[in-house]
């Protein structure tokens, strides 16, 4: 596009050097200034593309009109729209649902019948991707000085895998970002540049490529500026992965020799060439400052240049931001972006806000957005309160009643309201659902600001799970069973997700009694482990991968309380407000003091002693 104008975007992506600033908030300021007219332009192009394929002829009738569009398009959730998504995965034509060929399709951390939900991409969406990650770096650079002196320690990983039945490639989002051309053969930006080679990135075995990436930060330690990973589950990850294996790290720098066992070739090599030579003064730095009894500060200590960690801290990451805090020693938190699969929505435009005052401002040429109120269905008509991401304690939000509920549009939205998130892509998805829900905080030029307030229907989250009351519900069923057959009765259950230690894990909250008597049963270690067990073999393949392969989430634990505890528990939700008629117990605990309650009347607990099943389907 010619800059200043971006009504007249080629292809609605405006072309422009990265590494100028100047251009890149120009951009940006142009972007938010005119945001109804590029929504407008979003709408109609994709509406132009796409009239045709099967999904919008059945409901267009061959009009191209936005008004038709609105008014006859549903709102659909991913269960709508699977039947289509299958038969491309098993090799009907992508026409079916867009005119651009979807190229692969983008595995979400939400699931559907147990397994990631299949979001479609198209090789014009990797520009876009690229053109969203550009825009990050003059907004940080507005705040940040002199990052181009340095680099950049971010932890970057792919996942496993899988290809469609038709041959699609079937993969997380990011790790079909870090494999395409797009990042591969970026251009040089002296803002980004990274102290892990693209092979460490890129290794499949995520041990040795967690190893190499460290081991490269460390050695090029005294460059680095910042450091991150994409989520701070991730990097609290890479500290433990630090704290168990700083030694042999050590050793490496020392000997100028990378271990064995790093056997992908080409960690090998490049990681060979960071090394170098032997740097035994260095490695003696690192030991003192490992060998410390305290980790507090850490990062500042190892990274001394630091200037700031860039992790996703808002929704579920919320509840990792004391622990980075005590590691970080009092660098900033930022978070730059918030995305998902079906699209990249929105910036943080402040980046060096505190966590819980981030807002993300959505970038208008990124898709068509609508947005479904949400009215609070909790039941003393409180409003929602910020809840680290996941639905807030006696939460009652469920579906919202979407069928007579009309959207707004991006320009429409009301400072101080909460909606759920809407989204036309380019990529074949038509006002879709995306599940998350999001105040408005305020507005940058005409653009909204939001707060991401919590995702639908989820109650547990440790690193990208995103376990339902729902799926809950099922894993214990089958798990209760087990006790059931032994004359043992669960009368109340609820949970917590426990990140007191890294990985953190799901704790569930068990009042048993002996059917017959009201006394506590005298129970099987053997079998409340085959419990523990069966739980986690019954949650979605998410959780079972992050489990499993990524060793992301640790051993579930249940913890089986006292008689009378959910009485306890429910007499302190009562006096927190809810009511006593309608009191349900909240299946998952959000609140401190709640679960001090529950801890405090714990007779005994039980881990799952062996990883579930998982494999790539
Ligand atoms: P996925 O479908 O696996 O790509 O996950 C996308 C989801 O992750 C979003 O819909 C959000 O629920 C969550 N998410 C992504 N970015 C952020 C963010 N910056 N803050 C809070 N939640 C986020």
């Amino acid at each position: 596009m010619t800059r200043g104008n971006p009504c007249q975007l080629p292809g609605m992506l405006p072309n422009y050097d990265p590494n100028d600033n100047e251009a890149g908030m120009k951009i940006l300021e142009d972007l938010t200034e005119n945001v109804e007219q590029i929504q407008q332009r979003v709408l109609e192009e994709i509406i132009t593309r796409n009239a045709r394929t099967d999904y919008l002829k059945g409901f267009l009738d061959g009009q191209f009109d936005k008004q038709v569009f609105k008014k006859t398009v549903p709102v659909v959730n991913y269960e709508d729209i699977k039947p289509y998504i299958e038969r491309i995965a098993n090799g009907d034509s992508s026409n079916i649902i867009s005119a651009e060929p979807i190229i692969e399709l983008l595995t979400s951390s939400g699931t559907s019948g147990g397994q990631p939900k299949m979001m479609p991409s198209t090789a014009e969406d990797l520009h876009r991707k690229t053109f969203f990650y550009n825009l990050l770096v003059p907004v940080m650079n507005k705040y940040v000085d002199g990052l181009d002196e340095g680099k950049a320690m971010y932890l970057l990983f792919v996942k496993p895998e899988t290809k469609t039945p038709s041959g699609l490639m079937a993969r997380p989002v990011l790790t079909s970002y870090y494999k395409s051309n797009n990042f591969q053969n970026r251009p040089f930006n002296r803002f980004n540049v990274f102290t892990s080679p693209d092979e460490t990135i890129l290794c499949s075995d995520s041990k040795q490529s967690m190893y190499c990436q460290l081991l490269c930060g460390l050695v090029q330690r005294q460059e680095v500026l910042r450091v991150g990973a994409v989520f701070a589950s991730a990097f609290l990850r890479a500290i433990k992965f630090l704290e168990d294996n700083w030694k042999e790290l050590c050793s490496n720098i020392r000997t100028g020799h990378v271990s064995d066992w790093i056997t992908d070739p080409g960690c090998r090599k490049v990681v060979s060439l960071v090394l170098n030579k032997p740097k035994p003064e260095l490695a003696d730095l690192i030991e003192h400052e490992c060998s410390s009894k305290s980790w507090e500060g850490i990062i500042k200590k190892l990274w001394p240049r630091t200037k700031y960690i860039e992790v996703i801290v808002t929704g579920s990451m919320a509840q990792y931001v004391s622990t980075l805090e005590y590691y970080s020693g009092g660098l900033p938190l930022v978070s730059t972006m918030y995305a998902s699969s079906e699209c990249y929505f929105g910036i943080n435009f402040k980046p060096l806000s505190k966590p819980w005052d981030v807002s993300y401002t959505l970038i208008p040429n990124m898709a068509y957005f609508e947005f479904l109120p949400v009215k609070e269905k909790n039941e003393d008509g409180a409003q929602y309160v910020q809840c680290n991401g996941v639905c807030k304690e006696n939460c009652m939000e469920k579906e919202t009643e979407k069928e007579d509920v009309e959207t707004v549009e991006l320009v429409d939205v009301k400072l101080g309201q909460y909606y759920e998130l809407v989204v036309t892509t380019f990529t074949g998805l038509y006002r879709y659902r995306v599940g998350d829900i999001l105040m408005v905080t305020g507005f940058h030029n005409k653009a909204p600001q939001f707060r991401f307030v919590h995702r639908r229907n989820v109650v547990l989250s440790i690193d990208t799970d995103k376990t339902s009351e729902e799926d809950l519900l099922k894993a214990v069923t089958k798990a209760k069973v087990i006790v059931e057959s032994l004359g043992i009765l669960l009368i109340e259950y609820t949970s917590y997700a426990d990140t007191s230690s890294i990985p953190g894990h799901y704790v569930l909250f068990w009042e048993l009694t002996s059917k017959g008597n009201n006394h506590l049963p005298v129970l099987d270690p053997k079998i409340m482990e085959q419990c523990c067990s069966t739980v986690e073999e019954s949650l979605d393949s998410v959780y079972r991968r992050c489990r499993r392969k990524d060793n992301s989430i640790g051993p579930l634990e249940i913890r089986v309380v006292q008689h009378g505890t959910f009485d306890a528990l429910m007499d302190f939700c009562v006096s927190q407000g809810s009511s006593v008629n309608q009191y349900k117990t909240p299946r998952c605990i959000k609140s401190g003091e709640a679960i001090n309650i529950l801890d405090s009347r714990v007779v005994t607990r039980f881990f799952s002693q062996k990883a579930p099943f998982w494999e790539l389907v």
